[in-house]
């Protein structure tokens, strides 16, 4: 943890802590996760024998994954902002950003395994209470069980309380009853964090009468596979049919779980502007490698303005897209609350990655399209960091409720 006296000034350097997690991180990933790509070769490389026929990855793949959260959870990186107490590495939000930042800079692909995402501990897991710890939340955090955070339904998704997924008491059991859609990590995970209406809105307000309960994979159906092009086989539908869930499956709260989610929200889009910069970075440096070798015209692409210009483009906002993520940690950090600022970061630095992979594919010309090539995987995947933890359009409504315009 940061304190006061530590983040009263601004400072852009980067302290000694974070420098030493960053090259840690970068020989992490040189020695645990390059090889196992390598090892899995075409089938992590090529999309059509990554999947099985029902859309989920193959065996091999999800080994590969589970190997690496579990090396990453062993090597103290997995679940680095998670505070100490419950078995985290306490990290600042500030160098927290910076590594999820740095991960990215290695571009898509299973370094994407190597921090926590939606499949790993959030603080919400933090709630975890007496058995909930044993059985849920140190297993999430050693990398030794996956999770999924369960809101979206196909009624609702920018509007979440709407929701139709409901919870009834009965006896000491709760009955769980709904559908949700586009779910990370729904296809593999051992135990989902599921969002259900246990008071009517009418009731309870619209955030309240909300909670949050921990289901398991064998509680539950497994519906579609939800594919979004660039992300294919993370996403499925899980569909609850009068699930009997015992009272000590109630994460934090009854009634109060959307106020809970409400707290992290700020660190969700921090988490998608930091990835959205890190992409940038590296699909920069592509760019530039490129933009000097190729030649056309008898001089080396780079030399037309056309093409050094969008370069240059591109590493302006990216730089202006990384300085408003890292005052949104600051901000978060200091403050514990970003709202505006992580909504600016998230909405700014995701469509800068847009850009900059749009621009990217531009540079390589036909091979930018190649398949065996990552640029349309990136933009694909920078199109997708445009719509999830809140969208362009509910990014700008945040910042528009904070200028006071409504
Ligand atoms: C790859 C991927 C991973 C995902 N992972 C998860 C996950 O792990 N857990 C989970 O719960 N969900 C997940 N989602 C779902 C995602 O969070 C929702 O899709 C997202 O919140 C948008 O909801 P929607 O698709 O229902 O769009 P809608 O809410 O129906 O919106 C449709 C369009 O209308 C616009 N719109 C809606 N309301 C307003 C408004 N008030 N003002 C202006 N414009 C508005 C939206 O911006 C959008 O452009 C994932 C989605 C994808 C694609």
């Amino acid at each position: 943890m940061v304190t006061q006296d530590q983040v009263s000034g601004v400072s852009f350097g980067v302290d000694e802590e974070t420098r030493l997690v960053l090259d840690s991180l970068d020989e992490f990933v040189a020695r645990e996760v390059d090889p196992i790509e390598s090892e899995l070769g075409e089938t992590w490389s090529n999309p059509r024998l990554r999947h099985r026929p029902d859309g989920r990855y193959v065996e091999e793949v999800v080994d590969a994954i589970d190997r690496i959260r579990r090396r990453s959870a062993d090597a103290g990186f997995y679940a680095m902002n998670l505070p100490e107490e419950v078995g985290g590495e306490g990290v600042s939000t500030v160098t927290w950003y910076r590594a999820k930042r740095h991960v990215a800079s290695h571009g898509t692909g299973l370094t994407e395994f190597v921090l926590a995402g939606p499949e790993g501990p959030k603080p919400l897991l933090a709630d975890a209470e007496g058995d909930q710890v044993d059985r849920y939340l140190e297993p999430a955090i050693a990398g030794e069980k996956s999770t999924a955070f369960a809101l979206t339904e196909p009624g609702v998704g920018s509007d979440a309380p709407d929701m139709d997924t409901s919870a009834e008491r009965d006896g000491d059991e709760w009955v769980l009853n709904g559908r949700k859609q586009w779910i990370t990590n729904a296809p593999y995970a051992d135990f989902v964090q599921v969002f259900a209406r246990t008071m009517p809105q009418s009731e309870a307000g619209r955030y309240g009468g909300i909670t949050c309960f921990l289901v398991e994979a064998d509680e539950y159906e497994l519906g579609a596979i939800n594919n979004a092009v660039g992300m294919e086989g993370m996403q499925a539908e899980l569909v609850f049919d009068d699930v009997r869930l015992p009272a000590d499956r109630v994460l934090g709260e009854v009634d109060a779980a959307f106020y809970t989610a409400m707290e992290f929200l700020s660190l969700g889009r921090l988490e998608l502007a930091a990835e959205a910069v890190g992409f940038a970075e590296h699909l920069l440096d592509r760019g530039v490698e490129y933009a000097n070798q190729r030649e056309a015209f008898g001089r080396s692409i780079g030399s037309f303005q056309g093409i050094s210009h969008k370069l240059a483009r591109g590493r302006a906002r990216s730089y202006a897209a990384d300085a408003a993520g890292l005052r949104a940690a600051w901000d978060l950090e200091r403050t514990g609350s970003a709202i505006e600022a992580a909504s600016i970061a998230k909405w700014f630095a995701t469509n800068v990655c847009w850009d900059v992979a749009d621009d990217v594919v531009q540079v390589h010309g036909s091979s930018g399209l190649a398949e065996e090539n990552p640029y349309v995987d990136h933009l694909l995947m920078a199109r997708i960091l445009r719509i999830v933890e809140g969208t362009d359009e509910i990014q700008l409504n945040t910042i528009a409720d904070q200028l006071g315009v409504n």
